[in-house]
């Protein structure tokens, strides 16, 4: 793998404090961008809701603070590329606030992510790793389920972590293309593009998310992609880019993305 593949790449999918589990502010994120010649970095915090709803995103009111620390990094850094977005929970029923939201800011993209199942709670919080185990088929029915909305939604530019629901080593028995397929034609009929986003290498399914036979599906259905670390702390930006570049390109991809104001350019592989 080229030295250089840092510069075709963009870190889209990356955390503040104002969420209350990440440390460094857009500055020390910058910092690390620029040290390691990635492309472009974006930030994309944990989207705050109407009201408080848990204790994992920012409030509504900081929202103007986290806008503020992105521009204090673009300040800092006129050399790279920042870009503004936000990781957005898709909870069906709130579809309205997501439209308010994209409203509220000059957004470069919006993400859609699935930590809510329908019961209420998130299947990657370490808090229910027991209610796992045993029950993987009904969570990751339910999880898909609800990921095919949040794809056909149309409120997000891309979506995160395809599989979370592994993060924790537990999965259904058998070809899991059969919870694969019906996000992968999502995706293809909408023109979604997902991210590889390689904080599942740092959990203990010990994997990307979304898993090879994800990507390959994607791929031969014409899906672009992204790669994303989902970095919470500074030193994981652009972590183990190479290796999810390497197995991109190895299920067939050539190009990845860049966004702007809403608005992807495909730009080549290194
Ligand atoms: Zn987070
Ligand atoms: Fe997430
Ligand atoms: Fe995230
Ligand atoms: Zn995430």
């Amino acid at each position: 793998m080229p030295a250089n593949i840092f510069a075709s790449l963009a870190d889209y999918h990356t955390h503040t404090p104002l969420c209350r589990h990440a440390e460094g502010w857009p500055v020390d994120y910058a910092r690390v961008a620029v040290e390691r010649g990635l492309g472009e970095l974006g930030f994309a915090d944990h989207n705050p809701m109407p009201e408080q709803f848990d204790d994992w995103r920012m409030l509504r009111e900081e929202l103007p603070r986290y806008i503020e620390a992105v521009e204090e990094a673009r300040a800092l850094f006129p050399q790279l590329n920042i870009k503004l977005g936000l990781e957005c929970d898709f909870i069906p029923g709130h579809e309205w606030w997501i439209e308010e939201l994209a409203g509220m800011a000059d957004w470069d993209y919006l993400i859609g992510s699935v930590h809510y199942l329908r019961q209420g709670w998130e299947v990657d919080h370490p808090q229910y790793i027991a209610r796992h185990k045993g029950h993987a088929e009904e969570i990751w029915r339910d999880y898909w389920d609800l990921y095919v909305q949040c794809i056909r939604s149309g409120l997000f530019d891309f979506v995160a972590h395809p599989d979370l629901p592994k993060k924790f080593g537990i999965t259904p028995p058998g070809d899991l293309r059969r919870y694969y397929n019906p996000a992968v034609v999502a995706l293809a009929e909408t023109g979604t593009p997902f991210e590889i986003n390689t904080a599942g290498l740092r959990r203990d399914c010990r994997e990307m998310y979304p898993a090879r036979g994800f990507v390959e599906l994607a791929h031969a259905a014409g899906v672009p992609m992204l790669i994303s670390s989902d970095a919470h702390t500074p030193g994981d930006v652009g972590a183990n880019f190479e290796e999810a570049a390497a197995l991109a390109k190895d299920c067939g991809y050539t190009h990845t993305l860049r966004f702007a104001k809403r608005k992807s350019s495909s730009v080549p592989l290194a």
